[in-house]
Formats: structure tokens, sequence, C-alpha cells
């Protein structure tokens, strides 16, 4: 690992640990943070590791009014020989760069980034968690700083990483979740920020995620925001069909985030000779395959819960029933020999795991 000069300030008192058999998703924050400034004229600097601590902003700080954040999230895991492995983390400092082209915020060293979220790691390694299906959940994250009320990018800004150990994501194993089809809202349209990761989409998707869970839906499927046809999303995951043998998954148009599970499954389907295709797909289309009996399998895919099996479909008054409501093969497959790269269990043909090396914390 090339190490850059990254300050260590270590914290004199550590937390209690929560039970790490009954962790929940998001609530429990690591000993330390990464936190790195950005000044216009100066660029980024004074990258630091600090005690995990709130943060002081002025109430006119840009991100409060106008939204301009962007934020990443991947897992780090502990083998049973006590390695921590990462999967794929320069895709996600390559699609935070990518997030803050289209947010207006300045491009930053994705080696340094890296370097800087693999120093915090190991400092807090203790946090890892050990329990079959846990992880170290990471959170990277950047926030517009500059106390002005104008509608302008801010001068200043915020890159912080933080750390939460997660939970199992499925804790009676894998089971397909229902889904209601979106016809009234949009999540994102041609040209809006869609395929960037910052906060405002998520904020505009929470209404329809309340309507579809006052329903018993578990998740939203997004439409194109022009016609309400093609589909899009699934909740805040890329989605994928087996439709009579060939997988399918709508074609990345600008409105859609590109995970990096989505591209990982697509070079996995790819290895194992399975088609697949990324092209636009209609919800008429997906109904009347279901009509044929072609429609295998549905799920969604991204990093908290990989692959996620959906068992059915609500459409404008239309069950559409997935497979019986029961995991495709396919999809255990696939969840099986992502988690177990992921994992360090498996083969990683792809060179998609990253050892993290233990370094001496004292020397730094
Ligand atoms: C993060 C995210 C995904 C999944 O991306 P991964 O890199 O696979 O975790 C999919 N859709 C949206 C809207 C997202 O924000």
């Amino acid at each position: 690992m090339t190490q850059h000069k990254i300050d260590i300030q270590l914290a004199s008192t550590r937390k209690p640990k929560p039970a790490f058999d009954r962790l929940e998703f998001g609530k429990n924050f690591t000993d330390h943070m990464f936190v790195w400034d950005y000044t216009e004229g100066i660029g980024w600097h004074d990258p630091r590791i600090v005690p995990y601590q709130p943060i002081m902003l002025d109430p006119s700080a840009m991100v409060f009014h106008y939204g301009q954040t962007v934020f990443e999230g991947l897992k780090a895991y502990l083998t049973d020989e006590e390695e921590i492995l990462l999967f794929r983390p320069d895709q996600n400092m390559k699609r935070l760069n990518r997030s803050n082209t289209r947010l207006c915020i300045p491009q930053f060293d994705e080696e340094l980034a890296l370097d800087a979220l693999k120093q915090l790691i190991v400092i807090d390694r203790d946090w890892i968690p050990n329990i079959e299906g846990t992880s170290l959940y990471i959170r990277p994250f950047i926030v517009a700083t500059e106390p002005y009320l104008g509608v302008a990018p801010s001068k200043t800004y915020q890159f912080m990483i933080i750390l939460s150990p997660v939970g199992a994501y499925y804790k009676e194993g894998i089971n397909p979740v229902k889904i209601a089809v979106q016809n009234e809202f949009v999540r994102a349209v041609k040209g809006g920020t869609g395929n960037a990761k910052t906060g405002g989409n998520y904020a505009g998707s929470l209404k329809a995620q309340e309507v579809a869970g006052a329903a018993g839906y578990s998740q939203v499927l997004w439409l194109d925001g022009k016609e309400n046809r093609y589909i899009e999303e699934v909740g805040s995951m890329n989605v994928f069909f087996k439709i009579n043998g060939e997988v399918v998954t709508p074609e990345l148009n600008g409105s859609i985030l590109e995970g990096i599970t989505r591209k990982s499954i697509i070079e996995l389907l790819n290895h194992w000779n399975i088609p697949v295709v990324e092209r636009q797909i209609s919800m008429d289309e997906i109904y009347q395959a279901h009509k044929d009996g072609l429609l295998e399998e549905a799920f969604g895919t991204g990093t908290a819960a990989v692959i996620s099996p959906i068992g059915e479909f609500f459409w404008q008054d239309k069950k559409i029933t997935v497979n019986n409501g029961v995991t495709g093969v396919l999809s255990k497959d696939l969840y099986e020999t992502l988690t177990g790269i992921q994992k360090g269990t498996k083969q990683d043909p792809f060179g998609w795991r990253v050892m993290v090396q233990p370094i001496d914390v004292n020397s730094l």
C-alpha cells in the first residue's frame, strides 16, 4: 500500500461495541472517522483520521439548503484467517468522482482516498464483525460547507468516511420480496441526477416508498420518468429479470445508477456463458412474459443485500408472481458466488477482492 501523509489523532477512549449478533443496519459507528477539506484555490488539503465526532457547520452551509452532496457505500469483510477484504473499492472511488462531476464538486485523488479508507479500517479493525453474514459498512461522502445562501457550487467541501458494523441482511435466509410498481412518482429523468449517488435522489423517493410500504410492499419498482413504461430500478437497487433462459437488465440510460453489483453480475454471467443483455425493458413486456410462462426470475442487486429476489410485482391492479414466490436457482447461485468472493470463501477469478494489509498503527 502506498502510504499518503494522513494525519492520525487516535481517540483517548474507546466506545463499547454493540453485540455483533444483533446488529442493525447503520446504527452504530466506530471510534474514528476520516476528514479531508477542500478550499478553492488550495484544493483538497489536511487529510486526517480523527475520533468519530459531530461536525461543526455553519447553519448557512450550502449542503443544508441546496443539497450539494454525494456519497458511496461499500463493505469490508473479516475472513476466518483474520484478513480484511474489500470488494472493488476502486470502483466506488471512481463513481464518487463521477457523481462529483455531475454535482459540480471538485475531483479528488482516488488513491489517497482509498489509502485513507484502508488506514481507517485498520485502526478500527476490532469493529469488523466476524459472524456469518455481517460486515463493516463503509460510507464515504462529501458535503458543501461554504456559508452562503446563493445557488452556486460551494467554494469549500468536506470529504468524510465513517464506518458502521452491520448485521446479516437476510436473518432468516434469502426470501423474495413483494414490489409495488410505481405509477405516480418518478425517481429520475434523463438529464437529471439519477446516475449520480446524491442525497436528493433519495429524499425524492421517500414518498413512493411510504405509500408502497403502507400497502404492504417492501420496495418500489421505478419506471422511466417520461413514458412511465420502461423499467429503471427497484428501490435503491438495480434490477434483473430472467426471461426464457436469458438474463436482461435495463441499459444505462443516464437516469439509472451504475451499480457495482450490477456490473459484477453481468461479468459473472458472461463468465458462466449465461446470456445476459442490457436493453430497454417495458413493464408490458414483463407482464406478457409472465402470462406466457416465460418470466423465470427477478431480483434486485446492490451492496447492502447483494441479491434481493423478487417474488411478486403489483402493477395496475395486476399481480405478477415470479417463480411461485420462491427464490430462483440463478438468484441463489449469484448470491452465493458473489458473497463467497466477497468473504474470501470462493475463488476470485476476476481479481475483485482487495486485501487490506495490516499496518502498525503506532508507526503511522
Ligand atoms: C447505490 C445504488 C445502487 C447499487 O449500487 P451498488 O454499487 O451495487 O451498491 C443502485 N441504485 C441506486 C439508486 C443506488 O443508489
